[in-house]
């Protein structure tokens, strides 16, 4: 039998599904009451195991959902309690509940309770089934009219009522006998002799969903809806009657309309949530199937939100969300005037799909146009400042988008491919949107695939490290070594940095391996120096996410102690978009690695935006010039100035200058003549593993570098 277990503590939780499944339950455990009206709503449970202290809706309330539910009483519910105040257990069965355990949990009383719960239960089950089949006898009528969910009156000719059923009692609070033989105006109150007036059709022929208002013991007024049929005479009393299901409106419309809630919109926007997006894009593509119409799924991620939420708490972060939500949905709104035919129809539907993460189906365009139309349009309506608590925010967004037909035959892999291009165009800057392609297809698999193989290389050790000389440009002597992380996966070919370490910094898994980096690095440094080599200069590369990393600092020194090396013999990489990204959170880790005396460098010079004055803020004592000022230094006159410029100007800053990436003896010749300090490059050398960099420690020729064309 399935059972539905509600229970936050998970240790609790866990024991009880072992008690459970030990009796041959099929258990499905929810943490806490919201999840499991979910789940019920979607396929109901015949058995209920309901902890009464849940985080959230309380277990009382859970239970009175379930009751309120129009399959209300097929559930058998037990709650588990650590309470045995009386009042509470009264107040639990009150609520709908069956049966009560209390904690701890005693095994035999488990058994005996778990008996009577089975019984009870294959008692509703057989009665339910009954009713589905129609096929009661005279007996079992009232059976079903005991388990009928909805109230149940029947009335003679003359208006007196002739039994009811226990609905009528829980919903109007008057005991069976206090109604039955009495007048059911008592009940109907003046719409008794309007509806059921002697020459009314009713008593012929059946009637649906009357709206009527009845009154309850204590005078309240329930809405309920009336369905009823008339009995021949033979069949009830002499006279015949009128048999009539009140379905109670008031209550039930509450109930359903929260779980519905619950179910399909997002508490913090009331968006729609992802369950009723992707429902809406399957019917909104079965039809646009039908009709050979086109329609367009925007997947919208805004940039930088995690900053905000990091840096001024879930508060306002969560304000920014709705104040984003209602943004869209202006901006959806006004979709109308593209629409196909101008109508007021609106086509466009916001659904929040987690995170910071919404979608917008757009279903009544002609083409691609009309997307984009609609994604500028979000885009600059996002670009006007927030404003939340007083303080000016500014939240872009990335948007991809797929169409159909075209970019995904089900809502699961259109929805796919507009999250492969949200991807897409966020890695082509922020604020931005790119409609779907294949060959991004292609680069998301190929990422993805990365992604899986890149989990296990650290325990697999498929890491290894390569040094690449720097020179000093006038007398040529080493002065130090980059140190550059390689990848050969298992079985694979070895893949490339510049593929693998993107992947890893978004992935995070690059604060373990830039770890194994600085340890290997260190440890190698280490062994060089016990071998009698003069000590030289480590430089590792060091990723954004790292700066952002608060045991960073920890990690180096920890790494300096293990190989007792000296701080100014180890230099690390940090580039210039690393910094500017990441200015507050790493300002200060940077100062104190410097103040411990380890090198700092700014890597890729050039590439970013920052002026050397900005630069300044930083401890830094060297630059690198991009190797792509350098590969074309000899040619374009411009980037000669450049680089002549930017060493001039790092002299009077006291920074050193490396230039990188050279590889003709003509650039070597040009930067030595700038006056740039130190040189890097294939001309002087690839990349080499350990062995090989020895080699020219020791000054005993090739290095035997990467192979040819790998680097
Ligand atoms: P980068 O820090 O700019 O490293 C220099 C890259 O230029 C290296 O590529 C190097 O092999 C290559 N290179 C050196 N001399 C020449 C030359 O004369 N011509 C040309 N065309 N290229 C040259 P590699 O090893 O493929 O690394 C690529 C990037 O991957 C690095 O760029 C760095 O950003 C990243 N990376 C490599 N190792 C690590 C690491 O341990 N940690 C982090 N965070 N990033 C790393
Ligand atoms: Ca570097
Ligand atoms: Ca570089």
């Amino acid at each position: 039998m399935r059972l539905l277990l509600v229970e936050d503590d998970s240790s609790t939780r866990r024991m009880l599904e072992g008690l459970f499944v030990g009796q041959g339950y099929e258990v499905t455990a929810c943490p806490n009451g919201e999840a499991a009206l979910v789940r019920h709503a979607e396929d109901p449970f015949p058995f209920i195991a309901l902890d009464l202290s849940l985080p959230g809706m309380s277990g009382l309330e859970v239970c009175r959902l379930i009751r309120a539910r129009r399959d209300g009483d097929r559930a058998y519910i037990l709650v588990i309690t650590s309470s045995t105040a009386p009042e509470r257990l009264q107040e639990t069965l009150a609520a709908g509940a069956n049966d009560y355990l209390v904690k701890p949990v005693s095994l035999d009383l488990l058994h005996v309770r778990l008996a009577v719960a089975n019984r009870h239960i294959h008692e509703v089950e057989r009665r339910f089934t009954l009713e589905e089949q129609n096929t009661a006898t005279r007996s079992e009528i009232s059976d079903i009219i005991r388990s009928i969910p909805d109230m149940l009156l029947v009335l003679d000719r003359s208006g007196r009522i002739l039994r009811t059923n226990q609905r009528v009692t829980e919903i109007l609070g008057y005991e069976q006998d206090e109604l039955v033989g009495g007048s059911a105006n008592r009940i109907f109150g003046p719409a008794f002799a309007e509806c059921f007036a002697s020459e009314s059709p009713k008593w012929e022929s059946p009637f649906h969903n009357l709206d009527i208002v009845l009154t309850a013991r204590d005078g309240r007024q329930i809405s309920v809806l009336v369905s009823g049929a008339p009995l021949r005479a033979s069949t009830e009393g002499s006279g015949g009657g009128i048999v009539c299901i009140a379905k109670d409106m008031s209550e039930r419309n509450r109930a359903e309309e929260r779980i519905r809630t619950l179910a399909f919109y997002d508490g913090l926007t009331g968006l729609p949530n992802r369950h009723l997006m992707q429902e809406r894009v399957r019917a909104a593509m079965a039809s646009a199937r039908k009709h050979g119409r086109s329609l367009a799924l925007l997947f919208l991620d805004l940039d930088q939100f995690k900053h905000v939420n990091d840096t001024l708490g879930h508060q306002v972060g969560d304000r920014l969300l709705r104040d984003v939500s209602s943004r869209l949905i202006e901006s959806v709104r006004l979709t109308d005037t593209v629409g196909r035919n101008g109508a007021t129809a609106q086509s466009g539907t916001v659904s929040r799909f987690g995170g910071d993460e919404f979608t917008i189906l757009l279903t009544d365009i002609d083409d691609a146009n009309g997307a984009s139309l609609v994604a500028n349009r979000i885009l600059s309506a996002l670009a006007e400042p927030f404003e939340v608590d007083g303080r000016e925010l500014y939240s872009g967004a990335s948007i991809g988008i797929a169409m159909f037909p075209g970019d995904g035959n089900d809502a699961e892999s259109l929805l796919q491919s507009a999250d492969t291009a949200m991807y897409d165009a966020k890695s082509q800057g922020r604020s931005g949107f790119r409609f779907f392609t294949q060959p991004m297809n292609e680069a998301a698999s190929k990422r993805l695939s990365i992604e899986n193989r890149l989990r296990r290389a650290l325990e697999r050790d498929e890491f290894a490290l390569h040094f690449q000389p720097l020179q000093a440009s006038r007398t040529g002597a080493l002065t130090g070594a980059e140190v550059l992380l390689r990848w050969h996966p298992t079985g694979g070919k070895p893949i490339s940095p510049a593929d693998f370490i993107p992947v890893a910094e978004e992935t995070g898994l690059i604060v373990a391996i830039g770890e194994w980096v600085l340890r290997e690095a260190c440890r190698q440094a280490a062994r060089w120096n016990r071998s009698g080599h003069p000590p030289i200069r480590i430089s590792v590369n060091l990723s954004t996410r790292q700066l952002r990393d608060e045991a960073l600092c920890e990690t180096v020194f920890d790494c300096l102690r293990e190989g007792d090396l000296d701080p100014s013999q180890l230099e690390l990489e940090i580039t210039e978009t690393a910094v500017m990204q990441e200015y507050e959170a790493s300002i200060s880790a940077l100062r104190r690695l410097a103040e411990a005396g380890i090198g700092l460098c700014l890597d890729d010079f050039g590439t970013g935006y920052s002026s050397l004055a900005y630069i300044r803020r930083f401890p830094i004592e060297r630059i690198k010039i991009d190797q792509s000022f350098v590969s074309t230094i000899t040619e374009c006159r411009d980037d000669a100035i450049f680089s002549a410029a930017i060493i001039a100007m790092a002299h009077t800053l006291g920074l050193d200058v490396v230039g990188e990436g050279v590889e003709t003896t003509e650039q070597a010749e040009l930067l030595t003549a700038q006056g740039c300090d130190e040189l890097q490059g294939f001309l002087f050398s690839r990349p080499c593993p350990a062995a090989g960099f020895e080699r020219l420690l020791t000054g005993s020729g090739d290095p035997k570098p990467d192979e040819e064309g790998s680097d």
